[in-house]
């Protein structure tokens, strides 16, 4: 058996959402390029991606600002088969982590998957700060206005309570 049919989920597609950064080394063409790279994966069809975001950088502010975007996937993938694939993406990328909080190359973080919990040394679900990131909200209500986070607000009501607290190009669609 294959890699990807162990790692296959047993009860066919789910819907989960990716978000993607990057602020080093041509980061407008890294998003995209890891757009098309979430098509290819396998077991897995891109559903739809916001439009590209710029956002100042959290925590040291000095470095350039990222570009951010969101997808919608459907999945035969497990959780964990997905973010193995997330992750080999990000080496493709020879994500640098000098620092935490530092400037990256290409950082893909799985942030829904289905409505499945979890707490796993490597995995957790819902990523535990979707809810307090712009740059994931602003993004993930252009795809998906109507979903109910964990804590039970839809995402375009989260996304402009977050954007109500933002200076105007904290987090602007470019
Ligand atoms: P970061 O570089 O800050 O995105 O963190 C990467 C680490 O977070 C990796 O070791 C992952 O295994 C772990 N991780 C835990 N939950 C998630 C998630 N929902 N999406 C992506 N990485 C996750």
């Amino acid at each position: 058996m294959s890699d990807v049919q162990a790692g296959e989920r047993g009860s066919g597609e789910a819907q989960a959402w990716i978000g993607l950064g990057s602020n080093l080394d041509g980061p407008h063409e890294r998003i995209v390029q890891a757009l098309a790279a979430l098509e290819r994966l396998p077991l897995t069809r891109l559903e739809s991606a916001s439009r590209r975001y710029a956002s100042r950088p959290v925590g040291p502010q000095d470095q350039p600002d990222f570009v951010n975007a969101v997808a919608a996937v459907r999945t035969r993938l497990s959780p964990l088969a997905l973010l193995d694939q997330l992750q080999a993406l990000e080496q493709q990328h020879r994500r640098v982590r000098e620092r935490h909080w530092g400037p990256r190359t290409l950082d893909l973080d799985l942030l829904l998957y289905a409505k499945e919990r979890w707490q796993h040394p490597r995995l957790t679900l819902p990523h535990p700060e979707m809810a307090r990131r712009a740059f994931v909200l602003l993004p993930l209500a252009e795809i998906a206005a109507t979903l109910v986070l964990p804590d039970g607000r839809r995402v375009a009501e989260a996304a402009d309570e977050l954007a109500m607290g933002l200076a105007a190009d904290d987090v602007r669609a470019v």
